[in-house]
């Protein structure tokens, strides 16, 4: 049971890794990074079929700021260049699913959120706006 112990705390290092504000800082920016695969992976699982969350392009956005940050503490050319640009597509795709949301319409009747330029509610058959019902 020692060899765990001395894997998990040795010389005074947590994890082999020598701790410090910087550490948590890329270690962070790593898991948050690394956790947009599972939450990318469970919504797809979940629906049967691909998915991209929004939540996958902000946890994207996040890891990566972090690691950019970090990398430039490091002064990495290497690793600075990999996440400097990286927060444009992830922005991108943001401010289009909020355009998208932006975009859908309530029904009158029941309430419920329906796609864009629907003509009628997918729900209960009403007619969304009637300038939009189709002559
Ligand atoms: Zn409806």
């Amino acid at each position: 049971m020692e060899w765990l112990t001395d894997l998990i705390w040795h010389h005074g290092k947590f994890l082999g890794i020598e701790w410090s504000v910087w550490k948590v800082v890329g270690w962070t920016g790593n898991a948050v990074f690394f956790s947009r695969f599972f939450v990318q992976w469970y919504a797809t699982e979940k629906l049967k079929r691909v998915v991209v969350p929004t939540a996958f392009w902000w946890l994207s956005l996040t890891g990566s700021l972090l690691l950019l940050i970090y990398s430039f503490r490091q002064r990495d050319s290497v690793f600075i260049f990999a996440y400097l640009f990286t927060w444009i597509p992830y922005i991108r795709n943001l401010v289009i699913h909020h355009r998208h949301a932006q975009a859908h319409l309530e029904c009158p009747h029941c309430a419920i959120r329906c796609p864009p330029h629907s003509n009628y509610c997918f729900s209960c058959g009403s007619p969304i706006s009637p300038d939009k019902a189709p002559a």
